[in-house]
């Protein structure tokens, strides 16, 4: 039995719709995230069961889940959507594991929504599978991050270009309130619901702050840690919409996003992301603008509106330094750095721009500092070597950059490659794939090849939201 408390199904009415999930034809087990389950204190064996597997389908209710499609709005590149909401996921309920933590089991893929608008409310197969690879490697790289739970196959086509095996992600997250829940309310002026949900934002996330002022700080805080620890390990999200930026500081909704086999700043995978405005580089800028949103939100909660606005507008710019800290600290641990001062920022910078110039592999060439398999990494090594002469004589420690940097990441063509063995019903690829990036600081023969590269014609240049 699962033990739920459904905090958010007892806010006020306007903040979701009640539905149940769409029932589904046959559904079938594909992964199960035992661990995680642990954590949550819920019984593998049990979701492993026809019962349990009904309710990962969303073919059958646990008792106690009050399923709801959360209501939120959202910039989409810039442009303002003032309705999305949950269109193709429901929340079944929050679970409280056993330390105490509070997380939403929210089935993604669920079916239809009065959030839907033209959308089928289903995912299929790949999306859900890229979802829990990716979502579990930055988990296993202490990325603060929406996690996945289970993978089920429903046993029905959905139609995209072509017809493809549906499926349904189990995803756990702290909470699943955005940027654009707040934007849902600002923009209908509904000045007690925000009032509300800002209380319960700082009850379930933020205990200790005491007011919109303070948890917009805090909010600037976490995302300022989040992106700065994407960067270090060549993410782009690809859909940093303010609808997919979580108040909690987690990443969340990995539709077209991808991780970086050479390094250039500018890069960008997402096939909607026409103008870049999600590049890699682009990141924290957007982040300050996402947050920008968020602020302008919290303004009306805020008393004397020009005082306000002057406070808002500072705890956003507070983003920068925060930012630039982490990225020293993030990007000093992957060059071994325990303290690392300004000089060292220009250190790493100078080696990306070397990186960038000779088209580098990101992963490979800070893994590879470890043992001087770097300098393959690049077509003429001079520069490089120049570079390690100056890095060395700063005493890098080991430990630290065999934690800061991982042996392998989720490719994308290996995530291509798994997606399409499972639509072939061949789910070894995707299993070895998932405990090879899982256990991202572990060498084992097996997982070798994982750390290559793609081979050219192997080369994903774009990535979709699915
Ligand atoms: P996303 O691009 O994943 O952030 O989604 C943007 C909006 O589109 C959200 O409101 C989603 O719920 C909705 N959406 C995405 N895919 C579907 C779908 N297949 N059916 C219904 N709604 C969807
Ligand atoms: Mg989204
Ligand atoms: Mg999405």
């Amino acid at each position: 039995m699962i033990h739920f408390d459904n905090s958010y199904a007892r806010l006020p009415q306007g903040f979701f719709a009640r539905i149940n999930p769409t029932p589904v034809p046959e559904p079938a087990l594909m992964a199960l995230n035992e661990k995680l389950a642990e954590r949550l204190g819920l019984d593998a064996t049990w979701l492993r069961s026809p019962d349990g597997i009904a309710m990962l389908a969303g073919n059958s209710l646990p008792e106690g889940a009050e399923p709801i499609a959360q209501a939120y709005a959202g910039h989409q590149f810039g442009g303002f959507v003032p309705q999305l909401g949950d269109g193709r996921a429901v929340l079944l309920g929050e679970v409280v594991a056993p330390d105490g933590a509070r997380f939403d089991l929210q089935l993604k893929g669920s079916g239809k929504t009065p959030f839907s608008r033209m959308g089928d409310g289903r995912a299929w197969l790949g999306p859900v599978l890229r979802e829990y690879i990716v979502s579990e490697f930055m988990a296993a790289m202490d990325i603060p991050t929406t996690r996945a739970l289970a993978a089920v196959t429903t046993g029905e086509t959905v139609w995209r270009e072509d017809g493809l095996p549906g499926a349904v992600l189990t995803r756990v997250a702290s909470s699943h309130i955005r940027v654009g829940t707040f934007q849902y309310f600002a923009v209908r002026g509904n000045e007690s619901a925000l009032s509300a949900l800002t209380d319960h934002v700082i009850k379930r996330h933020y205990p200790q702050v005491s007011g919109p002022l303070e948890l917009l700080d805090q909010v600037v805080g976490r995302q300022a840690e989040t992106i700065a620890k994407w960067m270090a390990l060549g993410f782009i999200h690809g859909v940093m919409n303010t609808d997919n930026m979580a108040i909690s500081g987690e990443t969340i909704d990995y539709g077209p996003c991808a991780f970086m086999d050479i390094y250039h700043p500018n890069t960008v995978f997402s096939s909607i992301d026409q103008m870049g405005r999600y590049a890699w580089a682009n990141q924290p800028q957007i982040a300050v603008w996402n947050l920008a949103q968020l602020a302008t939100c919290l303004i009306p909660l805020m008393g004397d509106r020009d005082k306000a606005i002057e406070a808002a507008t500072q705890s956003v710019h507070r983003f920068a330094p925060l930012y630039q800290d982490a990225w020293l600290r993030e990007f000093g641990a992957k060059l071994g750095l325990a303290d690392p001062e300004e000089k060292d920022r220009e250190l790493a910078e100078r080696l990306l721009t070397i990186m960038a110039r000779q088209k580098a592999d990101f992963t490979r060439v800070f893994h590879g500092l470890s043992d001087n398999s770097a300098r393959d990494e690049f077509t003429e090594p001079a520069a490089f070597d120049e570079w390690v002469s100056g890095w060395r004589s700063c005493r890098p420690d080991p430990d630290l950059m065999a934690r800061a940097n991982p042996a392998r990441i989720p490719r994308n063509h290996r995530i291509e490659q798994a997606i399409a063995a499972a639509v072939a019903s061949d789910r070894a690829p995707f299993e070895t794939l998932c405990d090879a990036v899982t256990h991202p600081r572990e060498t084992r023969s097996e997982w070798d090849a994982f750390a290559l590269p793609p081979k050219p014609d192997e080369a994903v240049r774009q990535t979709f939201c699915g």
